[in-house]
């Protein structure tokens, strides 16, 4: 079901913003506060509320990334954090003091630091993408960001978005001039981690229905079975998303397929402990990895890969696989080859956002 927050908190520097407007319009039956979080403590865990403000900082940012493992570069434009998903293992659980949907409204800055670096590198490739501290689409249905945010990268001649999701709210992306800059991005997971871990999201049948709808809008797709999660009839199920996803899909269509095993950092333990006691994800065996990061044994991780790429090759041959924040010994190891470094796992990235634009 597509969020409507019950409650809006609306910081009072961003109460002109044009977006602002949208929103309240898309929000008929939800009451109104003009006021800081910091006058709302009693709603800083609360799912059902949207908070407006502004982004202080920068939009634009590398991905935080992990040291000692190879990264992709990838750039975050942070439109927002957290979302109204509520999955048992989100990282932000343990980065953010804060679990409230939010929005950044102050999106001029955005395009202004946006313009300046793309001029200011005009040989370069941007690869940017809004879904790292929060779901690039489970607000589009109030924010409309995308009807802004994909003619714009489709102007660009040196960057390129994605956009990656849990849900299927795509109804904005139809009609869009996007001259094939944006990707649109699908997070996947065995049903049963659907299910049990990924409360609040659509089943993969309704993300898969959503890929294919913008397959036909004529977007470049991409996937990410991140985080590969171990549980008893793992082989199963994520052999079975994978079947679907090609009866789905045109895999010329797909321009990356991500792959990342379940990790955390230790502070996230106690937290998924309270707050989703009945699951089950943390207690398999662990060993600490060279960033600090909790993760399965290598031979588990190479098991998994192995499994589900030979899946992947099956349906879609030459599609481009990575993994995300992997040692150089499992690509080796599972994808028969090692980018030599950050920067080039970055440019066959890149290169694949250039086919065909
Ligand atoms: S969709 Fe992403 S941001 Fe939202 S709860 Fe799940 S992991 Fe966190």
């Amino acid at each position: 079901m597509k969020f409507q927050p019950q409650k809006i908190i609306i910081s009072p520097e961003v109460k002109n913003a044009p977006m602002v407007k949208t929103i309240l319009h898309n929000c008929p039956t939800a009451s109104i506060k003009y006021t800081t979080i910091d006058h709302e403590p009693a709603c800083l865990h609360q799912k059902n509320v949207l908070l407006l403000t502004q982004n202080k900082g920068n939009f634009y940012k590398p991905c935080p990334g992990t040291i000692s493992y190879l990264c992709c570069l990838y750039k975050i434009l942070n439109i927002g954090v957290n979302c109204p998903l509520s999955c048992s293992y989100c990282i932000l659980q343990a980065y953010l003091e804060h679990s409230i949907p939010t929005v950044h409204v102050n999106i001029e800055k955005m395009i202004e630091e946006l313009d300046g670096r793309f001029d200011q590198y005009p040989s370069r490739v941007f690869r940017i993408g809004t879904g790292e501290f929060t779901d690039s689409l489970a607000f589009d249905h109030l924010t409309e960001f995308s009807k802004m945010l994909i003619p714009y990268f489709a102007l660009k001649d040196n960057a390129f978005l994605e956009l990656k999701t849990k849900t299927d709210i795509i109804d904005n992306l139809g009609n869009l001039d996007h001259r094939q800059k944006t990707v649109v991005s699908w997070s996947l997971n065995a049903s049963r981690i659907v299910r049990e871990e990924e409360h609040n999201a659509p089943s993969v049948d309704r993300r898969l229905l959503a890929a294919k709808k913008c397959q036909d809008w004529g977007y470049k797709l991409a996937f990410h079975f991140d985080p590969i999660i171990f549980f008893p009839g793992w082989e199963i199920e994520y052999q079975d998303v994978i079947d679907e996803l090609f009866s789905m899909v045109n895999p010329s269509r797909v321009v990356w397929i991500s792959l990342g095993c379940f990790r955390y950092i230790p502070k996230l333990k106690p937290i998924i402990q309270e707050k989703f006691s009945e699951s089950r994800i943390i207690y398999e065996e662990f060993i600490r990895g060279l960033d600090g990061k909790m993760r399965y044994l290598e031979v588990i991780r190479e098991q998994m890969y192995s499994q589900l790429i030979s899946r992947i090759r099956k349906h879609a041959p030459n599609v481009f696989l990575y993994f995300c924040m992997e040692s150089p010994k499992i690509w080796q190891k599972c994808l028969g080859f090692c980018p030599a470094n950050n920067g080039e796992l970055q440019s066959l990235l890149n290169e694949q956002c250039l086919k065909g634009s």
